[in-house]
């Protein structure tokens, strides 16, 4: 028999947290991820860590576990992850998103990638150093979250506002998105750092009408109304804005590709990013994409109101000026009301761990 490998552990972890459907549909109505954080803390206390569980509401658990370090006076690191993630419809797929299939070389399954593979990862690299006996220069707080997809009310948040003595020291952190690379050439390839994050309005429109028969005229019908604004919205373009951060990251990354990309430019700037481009496209301007539509109960009634979902994100600092365009271009007799607001976080342009230029 070929010797495990901590690949083949890694693969195993993600498939069983895979396997766990951990569904946000974000009003509750999912199953919650203590399956999860507790599936989690099995492993890890399998190689001697204590961790805690933490049940924020009925079924919404988090785990967290504290390595102790070498040197208690070096403030101490935190590695977090999510263990939800987001609703997924098996018809649409080829392999089924709670399964944990291999195929091809390659784990699938909801989860694989945002970011039970993380979670995995994180997990079979701890219990390697735990079976092997090696410390950590400083204490590592270990966090598996419930709740990311939706905000992270019942996960983080809950955490920093009730538990707040299980980061004591932390003075780091590293989550999900940073560990991207991406492939210039078979000599370069650039590790990403997130140095700011988009604030989100995820509105409910709502348009009323009058309500009838479906066999009558009617000249005020909310469904037709709603589908027009939502419409108009879903093909909006919101101006460029090019904000310090992406300016500076634009800077650094023509220098490494040794070509000119111009920020006045977009348009030619992205053709020539390639596989980043969708990535690199997002943090240029606020974006409204409808995702839910809501009206009716019966084929022959015109129902008194419509109502459709939008998931919009603002850049920092164009807050005022996504809100005013989504009423602009919503117009008259069309109401948006945001369910949950997010601030945007403060951009950062270099940190203690690591400075801008260093794929050099
Ligand atoms: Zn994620």
């Amino acid at each position: 028999m070929t010797p495990r490998t901590g690949e083949d552990e890694v693969a195993d972890l993600c498939r069983d947290l895979i396997r766990i459907d951990t569904s946000n549909y974000g009003d509750g109505s999912g199953p919650g991820e203590r399956a999860a954080a507790e599936y989690v803390a099995e492993k890890l206390a399998e190689f001697g860590l204590e961790p805690e569980i933490i049940e924020s509401a009925r079924g919404r658990a988090s785990t967290v576990a504290r390595i102790q370090g070498e040197d208690p006076s070096r403030p101490a690191l935190l590695i977090h992850g999510h263990t939800d993630v987001v609703p997924a419809n098996a018809d649409d797929w080829t392999h089924h998103p709670f399964a944990g299939e291999i195929a091809d070389g390659c784990v699938w399954g909801r989860g694989a990638v945002d970011m039970k593979d993380m979670d995995a990862m994180t997990l079979a690299v701890v219990r390697d150093r735990l079976r092997t006996g090696r410390k950590p220069p400083r204490d590592i707080v270990l966090a598996f979250l419930a709740d990311e997809e939706a905000g992270g009310v019942y996960g983080a948040h809950h955490l920093v506002d009730n538990h707040r003595g299980l980061f004591d020291g932390v003075t780091e952190a590293i989550g999900e998105v940073g560990g991207f690379s991406f492939t210039v050439n078979e000599n370069l390839r650039l590790y990403l750092v997130e140095t700011a994050e988009k604030g989100m309005h995820w509105m409910r429109l709502t348009v009323d009408g009058t309500a009838g028969h479906g066999s009558m005229t009617n000249k005020d019908n909310a469904i037709t109304e709603l589908c027009e604004a939502v419409a108009r919205l879903g093909r909006h373009k919101f101006p460029v804005r090019v904000t310090k951060s992406v300016r500076h990251f634009l800077d650094e990354l023509s220098d490494a590709l040794g070509i000119e990309l111009d920020p006045e430019d977009m348009e030619t700037t992205l053709a020539r990013l390639g596989g980043i481009a969708k990535l690199i496209g997002a943090t240029l301007s606020n974006t409204a994409q409808p995702t839910m539509l809501g009206a009716g109960y019966k084929v022959n009634v015109i129902p008194g109101q419509a109502t459709a979902h939008v998931d919009g994100r603002f850049l920092p600092g164009y807050e005022e000026e996504f809100l005013a365009e989504v009423d602009r271009v919503l117009g008259r007799g069309c109401a948006a009301r945001t369910s949950t607001p997010t601030r945007p976080s403060r951009p950062a342009s270099t940190g203690r761990w690591w400075r801008p230029c260093s794929w050099r």
